[in-house]
């Protein structure tokens, strides 16, 4: 430690850089927008959304985003409260763009999981927590909408037990519910902190605490609403699970916060007690072991590419999760995976509303740097020599699939390189039939929705006309044992062996039974459903 650059000690002790991911409308916009609220990142409620319309304002292929009044794409925030310096990873809530959301948890350090306490655990914050789980990244819940009628409380904990195999500790209770919902009481503080009036959630909501003791609550709640309080309480103490930092650090435990971001009740205490417990950041895994944040080789992986930030200059955006050391604007870095050194001349950063230029940067951040078509996701950046790689990003398997041509053969240049970008920015997955004569490209998404961002940037920005004919297959597998033997495998008839753009086979299915049929036929080979990008 002795050598170390205080500076960036002291810079990587106070950051926290989480990613909020929920199932649609169950009020991640509204929480994300009231945590900047409180760190004074905006002074009123209502600034998100408009900053989601600005953006669809500038970015013209997101107009299917604006169609369908939907947010396409995660975006990072930067904000400080207190001493803290806070990075939210905001993720797109449709479905059909989870891969992006699944790539924005790889540069999370820990995850705020938003439940609507109406509808318990849904579809997509199912998916999103096994991408969660298998980081072993901590995961708060946030369980939102407390100001309606929704469901008890203790069914709440035992549907995320359920539903997603994880223990939970209520870090406070609610008092009340729907139009009732006064206050919780807090466990580790042992207080009772009611809720005041936040101007229906425009300005922050004062909070007065005090003793559960005290007979006024007994008054304020009804003898009713008090004693079943009372008997709750005990309950959790009795048979609920105990309270244990190490399971929560490792995301075995999930601390549960009960509250309603559109009123702002209970938004605070949850700020405060999750930065308490969420940890800056920590080592990050490379082909050398892990690396220290604190030390003074700057270093950092991509995890996201998107193109058009800016739609006059169609410029592509290579989104790099800092894991070690300082950065400053104008450094010249080598990219390992491409041996070469490159300079970040314009490095953005994401404050609250806003796209600045970064002068410094620290492990934890995010910065946004110029692709000129270079990067790739999961790349690595470092300043020394050493050429360090981090581990890589997952492929998620792809779960809809279409063969595509173009139709105007004279196109087709344009038509690979449009397919090659985006590829490269990880919004289509390609295929190709090996020792078939004519070259047949498949193409698989995790959302259908896709394929219209596909066909749509091909047109606009390709100049390219194509045609999507849809395939039957659903589930893919990649064939992951060393000396697979064509040969010798044996397929079922509704399957077919494809290559992914490593050459490393692949096998795409209509059917979960063949996929079974294929692995009782064949033994000896391991079929995997995540693959790591080189
Ligand atoms: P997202 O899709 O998860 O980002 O959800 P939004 O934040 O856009 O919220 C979806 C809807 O739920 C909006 O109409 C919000 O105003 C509403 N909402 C969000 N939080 C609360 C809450 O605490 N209570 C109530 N009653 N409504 C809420």
């Amino acid at each position: 430690m002795s050598d170390m650059n205080p500076e960036i000690v002291q810079e990587v002790k106070r950051r926290r850089t989480f990613a909020i991911i929920s199932h649609p409308d169950a009020g991640k916009t509204t929480l994300t927008e009231k945590l900047l609220l409180y760190g004074g990142a905006i002074r009123e409620a209502g600034t998100v959304k408009s900053r989601k319309s600005q953006k669809h304002a500038v970015s013209d292929w997101m107009e299917i985003e604006k169609q369908r009044g939907i947010s396409v794409t995660s975006s990072v925030l930067q904000f400080n409260y207190e001493n803290h310096c806070i990075n939210i990873l905001d993720t797109p809530g449709h479905q059909d763009f989870s891969e992006d959301t699944y790539r924005t948890l790889m540069a999370a350090d820990s995850a705020v999981m938003v439940v609507d306490s109406s509808k318990g655990v849904e579809s997509q914050t199912r998916k999103l927590f096994k991408v969660c789980k298998m980081r072993g990244i901590p995961i708060f819940t946030f369980i939102n909408k407390m100001d309606r009628q929704g469901k008890d409380p203790f069914e709440l904990l035992e549907d995320l037990e359920n539903s997603l195999g994880i223990r939970s500790y209520p870090m406070n209770w609610p008092i009340g519910s729907d139009k009732n919902f006064k206050g919780v009481y807090n466990r580790a503080k042992q207080q009772i902190e009611m809720f005041n009036d936040s101007n229906h959630g425009q300005n922050i909501a004062k909070i007065d605490s005090g003793d559960l003791s005290d007979p006024k609550y007994k008054e304020m709640f009804g003898a009713d609403l008090h004693q079943k309080l009372l008997d709750e309480l005990e309950l959790l103490d009795h048979a609920g699970d105990p309270y244990d930092l190490d399971k929560i650090l490792q995301g075995e435990l999930t601390p549960v916060f009960f509250g309603s971001a559109l009123t702002n009740f209970g938004v605070e205490p949850f700020l405060r007690s999750f930065l308490e417990l969420t940890p800056p950041p920590i080592a990050r895994v490379s082909n050398e072991g892990e690396i220290d944040p604190n030390s003074d080789n700057f270093s950092g992986f991509i995890f996201k590419i998107q193109a058009n930030m800016n739609p006059t200059h169609r410029d592509r955006i290579a989104f790099l999760r800092i894991c070690s050391g300082k950065f400053t604007k104008g450094m010249q870095v080598n990219h390992v995976q491409e041996n070469k050194k490159v300079r970040l001349a314009q490095p953005q950063q994401f404050m609250a509303q806003d796209r600045v230029v970064v002068e410094t940067a620290y492990p934890g951040d995010i910065i946004g740097i110029h692709d000129p078509g270079i990067f790739r996701i999961g790349d690595t950046l470092c300043e020394d020599a050493s050429g360090i790689k981090y581990e890589g990003i997952p492929v998620f398997a792809p779960e809809h699939f279409a063969k595509v041509y173009t139709k105007n053969a004279l196109k087709r240049k344009q038509f690979i390189k449009g397919i090659e970008q985006l590829s490269e920015e990880g919004s289509i997955q390609v295929f190709r039939r090996p020792n078939i004569g004519v070259e047949e490209l498949i193409i698989g998404v995790v959302g259908v929705l896709q394929f219209e961002v596909l066909e749509y940037r091909l047109k606009n920005e390709y100049g390219v006309d194509v045609i999507i004919e849809s395939l039957p297959y659903r589930y893919v597998r990649w064939i992951t044992s060393d000396n697979f033997d064509k040969k010798n495998f044996s397929m079922t008839m509704d399957t077919m062996l494809v290559q992914d753009e490593y050459t490393n086979p692949v096998l795409i299915f209509q059917n979960d039974w063949s996929i079974r049929q294929i692995e009782e036929r064949n033994k000896n080979v391991k079929l995997e459903e995540i693959s790591l990008r080189k």
